[in-house]
This record gives C-alpha cells, structure tokens and sequence, in this order.
C-alpha cells in the first residue's frame, strides 16, 4: 500500500486525484487531506478514503469538520500550521493542489521529508522556485510536473539530453477573451472571464486563463522546472488545448504532447510514475478532429506574457512580488474592484515599486524572506488598488 496525501484535496485538482485513488482504493492508504471552506466534501472524501487526518486552513470551520467525522476515528485539525506539520506525517506521495502562495510552505515541508511531490501548486515555484527545487534535491525527494504543460515537456524530455534542447513550446487555449475585440475587454465581467472554453479547473485559474496570468505564471514555472534560458521558453495558441506542449531539439525535430483537455492525464502520469498503466480519459479521434490551429501570442491583448519576461530577466524574489501581486489582483477584479484590464496595470506598479525600494527583491532566498516579500508585495498591491477606484 502506498501512503499518499493529498494538499487541496476539495478543489478542481485535488477532486481529480481523489477520482483516480478511489479507483484503485486497495493501492492507496490515505495519509492527510486538506480543504479550506468545502467541509461536507471534505469529511465525506476523508470518510471515504478512510484517511488518517482532515484538516481546514479554516480555523472557524474546525468544529464543523469535528462534528461532521464524529466517531469515525478520523483525526481533525485547523489553520496553516497544521496544514504544514501534515505535510510532515511520512507519506510515499504527496500531491500540492492547494491555490496560491499558500502551497508554498507545506511544499517546503512535504519535500523535507523525501517524499515524492507532485506539483500543481505552481505558484510555489514562481515565488521560490530555487529553494523548492533545493530542499527537494537536499532531501533526495522527486517533484513531478501535474501542470499539463509541464507535464507533457516532462513525458517528451524522456530519454532526452536536456543539452540537446533548443526550445520548449508551452500552448495556451487563449482563456475566454481569445477572440474578443481588444476594446471590449476593460468591460470583461466576472462571470465572463470565469468561463473556460475547454478546461474545467477552479475559478482563480479559469480567469488567470483569461487574462494569461496562468500562462505568465507557466512560462516561469517552465523555466524552474526544466533549468533553460528564458529565451528557449515560447508560448502558442493552440485554440483546442489538445496539444499540451512540444520541445524543439537540436537536429530540428519537435516531440509534441498530445492529449485530451482532462487532468487526470497529467495527475494519473505523475501517480503512476515511472509506469504508465491506463487512465479513464477520452481517447482522441484525430481524424474526426481534422485539423490543429495554432497562433502567436499578442502582447497587447496579453500583457502578463510580457510581464513574466520582466520578472525572470530582474530574477532575486521578483517571482514572490509577481505572485502576491497577481493574486491581490485578481482578488480584486473578483471583489469588483478592478476593471479586467487593470490586473496587469497594478501587477506592474507593484513590480516598479517593490524594485525601486530595493530590499525586499534582493533579500536572500528563505521561506522567511519569500513570505516576507510576499506580505508587503499584496499591500503595495492594495494601496494600487485603492488609488485605481478613487
Ligand atoms: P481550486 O480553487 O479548485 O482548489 C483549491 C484548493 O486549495 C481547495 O482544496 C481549497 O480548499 C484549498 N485552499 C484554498 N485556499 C487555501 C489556503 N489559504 N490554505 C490552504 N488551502 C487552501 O483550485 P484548482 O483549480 O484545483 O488549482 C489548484 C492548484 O493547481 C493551483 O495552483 C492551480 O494553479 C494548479 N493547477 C490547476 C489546474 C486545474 O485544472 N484546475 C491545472 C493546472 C494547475
Ligand atoms: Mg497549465
């Protein structure tokens, strides 16, 4: 029996990973699964799966988990302290499927133990990339790529030299606004940028599709993951999400990763990893299919692609200021706040700011001092805000 746990088990991923262990429930012994606001999920996934602790980052929702697994055994907790020491109970597998920064410290402390991480919460390796990937190495832990674009640049890299890498191509749907005439889009609605044409994922990730926020954020993550140079990394519009990624080598071929628009792909392959054994998801009909499109991002109807450049050209802590700033917001266009088009305005005072006073983005690279950043990166974001909806 494997232990595994599971980091954001209520959400659009961790519901995916939970699809895959219940199908398979003599292979699994579930360790610890967390969830914020969803408690009746929770405590039915943790009843099901017979885990060991149900946790909330919640702290006003902990007697409500305690009632609902009352005389079941299952063992309760609350907040982000209790999150990270369950990501130290011993577990053969983790998965990280929490949304936000808030990933990041019990990614640290999963990885610490050894165990194998597998990684959706990419904004850890946005914010810390190097001292994830460190602790991981000190550890002599795997972190595995659940991102389906890494996911498949990772499945292509099989076999491969990374030194005979010349380029890799991550796609993107284009998110809801792909086709909308550029003036429109300060008037984009909540509702609107909430729908994804062909991804069903949370609500943050569906509107960072939108605004290619998401794709900012992966082409960072690329870059951590697989160690190239910025300029190697290239992002495509690919309108059907079926392809998921291509790397480009030396002699000129390109390995493209081609597969439905459904997590359990990448989730099932970083599960069973180094097998492949068979997942339930759609097998394509390429000939009912008939024809991939493709085509070249635009800079001005996605600014956040240029800002990513930015960010990984200033390096130091400047991916923790993107990340905070980012999330501040879109908490903000989904509190109203900010029209759609102002996100990436703000994001980029944030990054002026914060690189003009200095210390915050030069600041050694501990979990301390990503935190840190991170604090004041959301309040130089608020006041950004604030002045935007005088
Ligand atoms: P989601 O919003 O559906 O779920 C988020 C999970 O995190 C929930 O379990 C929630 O309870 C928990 N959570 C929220 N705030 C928390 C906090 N402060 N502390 C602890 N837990 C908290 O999100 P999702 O779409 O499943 O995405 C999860 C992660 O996976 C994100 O990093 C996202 O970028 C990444 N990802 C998602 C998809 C997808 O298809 N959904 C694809 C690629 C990558
Ligand atoms: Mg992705």
């Amino acid at each position: 029996m494997r232990k595994v746990s599971i980091f954001g088990a209520t959400g659009s991923i961790g519901q995916n990973t939970i699809d895959l262990i219940k199908r398979a429930p003599d292979e699994y012994d579930v360790v610890a699964l967390t969830g914020a606001q969803n408690i009746a999920q929770l405590a039915a996934d943790a009843k099901a799966l017979k885990a060991k602790i149900a946790i909330t980052a919640d702290e006003a929702r902990l007697e409500d988990l305690r009632a609902a697994l009352d005389g079941t055994g299952i063992a309760v907790a609350a907040g982000a302290l209790a999150i990270v020491e369950a990501a130290h109970r011993p577990a053969d597998w983790i998965m990280s499927s929490i949304v936000g920064a808030a990933g990041l410290a019990p990614g640290i402390a999963a990885l610490s133990q050894g165990t194998t991480l597998a990684l959706a919460n990419k904004e850890s390796l946005v914010c810390a990339g190097k001292l994830l990937l460190e602790t991981g190495r000190a550890h002599g832990a795997q972190i595995l790529p659940v991102d389906s674009e890494h996911s498949a640049v990772f499945q292509a890299l099989v076999g491969e030299e990374i030194d005979a890498v010349e380029r890799i191509i991550i796609t993107a749907s284009g998110g809801a606004f792909r086709d909308w005439p550029l003036e429109n889009l300060p008037e984009a609605t909540l509702e609107q940028a909430s729908y994804h044409p062909n991804w069903d994922m949370g609500q943050r990730i569906t509107i960072d599709s939108a605004s290619m926020f998401n794709k900012a954020m992966e082409i960072i993550e690329t870059r951590e993951f697989f160690g190239v140079d910025p300029a190697m990394i290239e992002v495509l519009i690919h309108p059907q999400s079926m392809i998921h990624a291509l790397v480009g080598f030396t002699d000129g071929a390109l390995m493209a990763h081609v597969g439905p628009a459904d997590m359990r792909h990448a989730i099932g392959y970083a599960l069973h990893h180094p097998v492949r054994r068979h997942l339930p998801v759609e097998r394509l009909d390429l000939a009912k299919i008939g024809a991939f499109e493709f085509r070249a991002p635009d800079d001005l109807r996605w600014p956040a692609l240029r800002i990513a450049r930015e960010v990984m050209a200033r390096g130091g802590l400047a991916g923790a200021v993107f990340n905070a700033a980012k999330e501040t917001a879109l908490d903000g266009f989904i509190a109203g706040k900010l029209k759609f088009t102002q996100m990436s305005d703000v994001v980029s005072q944030t990054l002026d700011a914060m690189d003009a006073s200095g210390g915050h983005i030069d600041a050694t690279m501990t979990l301390d001092n990503v935190v840190e950043t991170d604090h004041q990166a959301r309040k130089v974001t608020r006041l950004a805000i604030e002045k935007k909806a005088r």
